[in-house]
């Protein structure tokens, strides 16, 4: 935008202010015949030079300031007219900053901005020339890209012209909305959406979150099928913020409004608590220099980071300790809500508001009653660069372990016997973690037996960094002289290069194992299955089965139920009847030969 604006500063050409209409601001100038031209400079001066006319001017603008007739001080002539031509309407608006605050006005009016064809409209008070001090310039004003050269010019010649200062601090500019067809939106084209439609039918927050996370370079597509991406994205908040609200209300767990302001103990937390806590931490420095920068669609994008994080992995890792009281799961998860309304009240106020009150503002006293009246987050702890740095290494670990699943075309609930991770130093400490999340028995890294990797400079990244140095660096990375580093980069030929600077393929060298990448982390599995994963696996189906079939009868997440299986789970039963029982809450299993498939019974003497 900044540059928009320079070039067009500096090849401007003449600007035509006026236009034949009759609405608009009236040009005021008086020529006269005998070459005199007179430009009015307020109503003042207009009553002082007036000949006629000037009893039935109601307001400033045609038809009235027309039968206005002046004098010409030059030559006493006294019949002198407007010109018809009224004021392109971007002179309007580029001088509202000054029109309407009061500027040089020496006292304040009360209703004196409901004149003229605001009268009855408004009750505006025109200030005076201190409250215009306080609000001018701008902090920000926001327009298309197209207004470079008529609001945000406008703007900038009135403001310099009269006070020699910009007339504001900042500008965003922003391209076009269109259909989602890519067309303009055209009533007789059938895809105009009204606001009163889109409010109706999106909601006011997923309307907000369209217009706010969209890169404001690029062509918003308008329409319902992005609407309803949005909702879809919006339901991992929502979802979230229901598992603590279902939760917590079986369990008991009130929280603690001090624990927004690091009342969490790190000494109760586990890893991955702390872990959460620190992402909270980054997710409000992150979404505060998004808001600081005045892009929205960063603070978005950061806070879509942190909800996946939050849901597709601090839920989904900590379930089990939800199930039974787990005091820190329940403080560190609802902090981790909290926190996410909080960086994102801004751009979702209802729904976020809504969130605040079942979760902040009812159950705690000391609370702020609107998430609004809330302030800007403090830090929930300290930001642990190392544990951030770490768990980003495992989630991409166990991405590219479910890919490589995937193209072994073996599901995730069937467990496997081995898998071997590279290029993910930092992972080595969370390797139980991994196993459970990929469900493999055994992970080792960094062995050389699983593939043969080949390391090339990524040459558009780092080319222009190290120019013709890059061919020495290539050379040793071919000859597989090099070292690797931690964070997935390299060193060669006295060269660092970072992750994003190498190209790594790895070919499987051991017969039959399945490889997949995930940027410079690569996890190799063994695919073979034996009777026991199989056994394992089919548990693992049956539990799953169970727990949609609990969901299915509409059976409330604490009920004890009484279970009856066909017979061809009876190896199941044999083998792991107690992980079963424990994982569908039954309180008892029983073979029954006579049925096709599981029987639910609610278990009336519990519970
Ligand atoms: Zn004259």
């Amino acid at each position: 935008m900044g540059k928009l604006m320079d070039d067009w500063l500096n090849n401007m050409g003449d600007w035509n202010i006026s236009r034949r209409r009759y609405y608009g601001l009236p040009l005021p100038f008086y020529p006269c015949d005998c070459g005199e031209l007179t430009v009015i400079g307020s109503r003042t001066e207009l009553a002082e030079k007036a000949t006629a006319g000037f009893d039935q001017l109601e307001e400033l603008r045609r038809p009235w300031i027309d039968r206005v007739t002046i004098r010409c001080d030059h030559c006493g002539r006294e019949d002198l007219r407007r010109i018809e031509e009224v004021g392109d309407v971007w002179l309007d608006a580029g001088i509202v900053p000054f029109s309407t605050l009061g500027w040089r006005n020496e006292e304040w009016v009360p209703g004196g901005n409901a004149t003229g064809a605001a009268r009855g409209l408004t009750k505006a008070d025109l200030p005076d020339h201190e409250y215009w001090e306080k609000w001018f310039p701008a902090d920000w004003v926001s327009e298309m890209r197209e207004q470079v050269r008529l609001w945000f010019y406008s703007q900038l010649f009135m403001s310099v012209a009269l006070e020699g200062v910009a007339p504001f601090r900042s500008v965003l500019g922003y391209e076009k909305m269109l259909a989602e067809d890519g067309r303009e939106m055209h009533g007789s084209w059938g895809n105009l959406i009204s606001a009163e439609d889109a409010f109706e039918n999106m909601g006011a927050d997923v309307m907000r979150w369209m217009y706010c996370g969209h890169p404001p370079d690029r062509n918003l597509l308008f329409g319902y099928e992005g609407a309803h991406e949005v909702r879809r994205r919006l339901l991992t908040l929502w979802n979230s913020a229901r598992f603590l609200i279902d939760y917590g209300n079986i369990e008991g767990f009130h929280p603690t409004y001090a624990d927004l302001h690091g009342g969490l103990e790190a000494g109760d937390l586990t890893t991955t608590d702390r872990w959460l806590l620190a992402r909270a931490g980054q997710a409000i420095e992150e979404t505060a220099n998004g808001y600081e920068r005045l892009r929205t669609d960063e603070v978005i994008t950061a806070f879509e980071g942190y909800i996946d994080d939050l849901s597709n992995w601090y839920i989904r890792r900590s379930r089990r300790r939800f199930y039974e009281y787990d005091d820190a799961a329940f403080r560190t998860l609802w902090v981790g809500v909290v926190t996410a309304l909080r960086v994102i009240s801004p751009v979702m106020p209802f729904l976020t508001e809504h969130l605040w009150s079942n979760l902040v503002a009812g159950p705690c006293d000391d609370a702020p009653q609107s998430v609004h009246l809330a302030g800007w987050p403090e830090m929930p702890g300290e930001v642990d660069d190392q544990l951030l740095a770490e768990m980003a290494a495992v989630r991409q670990v166990v991405e590219a372990g479910r890919r490589a699943r995937m193209e072994a075309n073996i599901k995730l609930r069937q467990p496997l016997r081995r898998i071997i991770v590279r290029g993910a130093g930092l992972v080595s400490p969370h390797a139980s973690q991994i196993r459970e999340e990929l469900r493999v028995k055994e992970v080792s890294f960094d062995e050389d037996t699983a593939v043969e990797v080949t390391v090339k400079p990524n040459f558009p990244v780092a080319g222009p960094r190290l120019g013709p140095k890059i061919k020495e660096v290539a050379a040793a990375l071919a000859a597989g002289d090099y070292e690797d580093l931690e964070d997935g980069g390299v060193t060669a030929a006295g060269e660092t290069l970072g992750p994003e600077e190498v190209e790594r393929s790895e070919r499987v060298v051991l017969e039959g194992w399945v490889v997949a990448h995930d940027g410079g982390v690569s996890v190799a599995l063994d695919p073979t299955l034996d009777d026991e994963l199989i056994l394992e696996g089919r548990a693992l189906e049956l539990i799953r089965a169970l727990n949609d079939q609990r969901k299915q009868e509409d059976l409330a997440l604490t009920d004890r139920i009484v279970l009856r299986l066909p017979a061809d789970h009876s190896d199941l039963v044999d083998e792991y009847r107690d992980w079963i029982a424990g994982e569908v809450l039954a309180t008892s299993i029983e073979v029954d030969e006579t049925l096709d498939s599981p029987v639910l019974v609610l278990d009336a003497q519990s519970g």
